[in-house]
C-alpha cells in the first residue's frame, strides 16, 4: 500500500537480462507485503490460495510466483528469498524453488528488505529450465558491488550424465529430530537417506547445535536492516500520501506510516529499531551478529568435508489459511530450515519428491557450499529423476 500508484524508473538487472534474452514478461506475482511472512496472508492485496487446496495457503513470501507456476499459468517466475521466500512456497505448491548463493543474481532494482540476506530466486517445474534462467541473471553488475564477479557454472555445457558419481551427503541431528518437523516428513526423509547410501553415497548424522540460535539471529538482523531500509518510505517523493490534514512534518510521517504499512511490517519495523537502539543494541544485534558469525564458520567447515547437506524445506506442509496468522512467533519458528542457508550465505534447493498422507506436496531442501550451485542443481537432478531413490 506505501508504494500505491508508484511505477519504476528503471528495469531491475536481473529483469533487464531476461528481456535481453527475449523472455516473455506476462505479469507480476502477488506477495507478503516487502516480503516478510510465510504464508502470504500479509498482503494488501488480499491472501494467494494454493492451486491443490484453496484452504492451504501457498507459502510466502513469494506465495503469487510460486503458484503463478504450479498453475501452469507460466514456465518460470522469479521472488526473492530473504529467509526462505522461494523455497518454503516451492515446497507448499509442490514445484521446484532454488535460491542462489548470496549476490549471484544483481539485487539491483529488488526492493530491499534484509540487504545483506536477499537473493532473486527461481521457481519453476524442471532442473533444465531453472539453470538456463540462472544462467542468464547471474553475474556482475555494476549497479550492485555485493554481486559475485565470478559466472555460474554452466548447467547446459557441464558433464550433466554424471550417473556414477557419489555424493557425500550430512544432514544435522538436530534439524532431522526436531519435535516441530511432522513425524512423517522426517521418516521419509531418513528413508530417503537409506537409499541414498544402498545406491553408493554416503549420508551421515552430524551435530550442528546452533540450531536453535537460527530464527532469533534471523529475525533480530532482518528486522534491524528493514527497519533502516524502510525508512525511505515517508510518503513525500512517492507512494502513498495520508490524505490527512497534517502541517507537522513528524506527524505526516508518522500518519502515512502508519496508514500505508500492514501490521506485520509495522511490527518489524519497531523490532529493528528496538534491537538497534542504545542500550539493547550489544545484547541483540551484536550477539545475532557473532551467532551469524559462528555458523558462517561451522558451515565451511561442514562443506570443506561434505558435497552437500540436506535438510526438510519447512516442518510441515501447506496449512490451513487463518492457523497461525495471529501468532507471529509460531509462524516466524517455521522458518527454521530456511534461514540458515541465507545466514550462512550457501545455495539451497526446495525439490518436490512426496505427497503426504494428508494430500499435500513436500520434499528436500538441499544446501551446497557457496558458488557451487552446480552441485546443487546435479544431486537435484539426480533425485528428481532417480526413482529407485525417491520411491522409498
Ligand atoms: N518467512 C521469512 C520472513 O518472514 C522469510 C521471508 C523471505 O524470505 N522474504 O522473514
Amino acid at each position: 500500500k506505501i508504494l500505491e500508484g508508484f511505477k519504476s524508473l528503471y528495469t531491475a538487472t536481473a529483469v533487464q537480462r531476461l528481456l535481453d534474452e527475449d523472455a516473455i514478461i506476462i505479469g507480476s506475482c502477488n506477495c507478503d507485503e516487502f516480503a516478510m511472512g510465510s504464508s502470504n496472508e500479509n498482503s494488501v492485496h488480499g491472501n494467494v490460495l494454493n492451486a491443490l487446496d484453496n484452504t492451504k495457503v501457498p507459502g510466502g513470501s513469494s506465495g503469487g510466483s510460486a503458484v503463478a507456476v504450479q498453475a501452469d499459468m507460466c514456465m518460470l517466475s522469479l521472488g526473492s528469498d530473504t529467509g526462505g521466500s522461494v523455497r518454503q512456497p516451492a515446497d507448499f505448491c509442490g514445484i521446484i524453488g532454488i535460491k542462489p548463493t548470496y549476490g549471484r543474481i544483481s539485487r539491483y532494482g529488488l526492493i530491499a528488505y534484509a540487504s545483506s540476506f536477499d537473493q532473486i530466486g527461481i521457481f519453476g517445474k524442471s532442473i533444465d529450465d531453472i539453470a538456463l534462467l540462472l544462467e542468464i541473471m547471474s553475474g556482475a553488475d555494476e549497479f550492485d558491488s555485493t554481486a559475485l564477479q565470478s559466472t555460474v557454472d554452466s548447467w547446459r555445457l557441464a558433464d550433466t550424465i554424471d550417473e556414477g558419481k557419489k555424493y557425500k551427503v550430512a544432514y544435522f541431528k538436530e534439524a532431522i529430530h526436531h519435535p516441530s518437523l511432522d513425524k512423517e516428513i522426517k521418516e521419509n526423509i531418513l528413508t530417503l537417506a537409506d537409499s541414498l547410501i544402498s545406491n553408493g553415497h554416503t549420508v551421515t548424522e552430524i551435530d550442528f547445535d546452533l540450531l536453535d540460535y537460527v530464527v532469533p539471529a534471523y529475525y533480530v538482523l532482518t528486522t534491524a536492516e528493514a527497519s533502516s531500509n524502510l525508512n525511505r518510505y515517508d510518503g513525500i517523493r512517492y507512494g502513498y500520501q495520508t490524505k490527512g490534514n497534517n502541517k507537522e512534518l513528524t506527524e505526516f510521517y508518522k500518519q502515512t506510516r502508519s496508514e500505508g504499512f500492514g501490521k506485520e511490517v509495522q511490527r518489524r519495523i519497531m523490532l529493528g529499531t528496538f534491537v538497534l537502539s542504545s542500550g539493547y543494541y550489544d545484547a541483540y544485534f551484536s550477539k545475532a551478529q557473532q551467532v551469524r558469525r559462528m555458523l558462517v564458520d561451522k558451515t565451511e567447515a561442514i562443506f570443506a568435508e561434505y558435497d552437500a547437506v540436506i535438510m526438510p524445506t519447512s516442518p510441515t506442509t501447506a496449512f490451513t489459511i487463518g492457523d497461525k496468522n495471529n501468532d507471529p512467533i509460531a509462524m516466524y519458528l517455521a522458518d527454521i530450515f530456511t534461514v540458515f542457508a541465507n545466514l550462512t550465505g550457501i545455495p539451497g534447493i526446495a525439490i518436490p519428491l512426496f505427497t503426504h498422507s494428508n494430500g499435500m506436496p513436500y520434499g528436500l531442501q538441499i544446501m551446497t557450499k557457496k558458488t557451487d550451485e552446480l552441485t546443487l542443481l546435479k544431486l537435484a537432478d539426480y533425485l528428481i529423476k532417480n526413482e529407485a531413490v525417491k520411491s522409498t
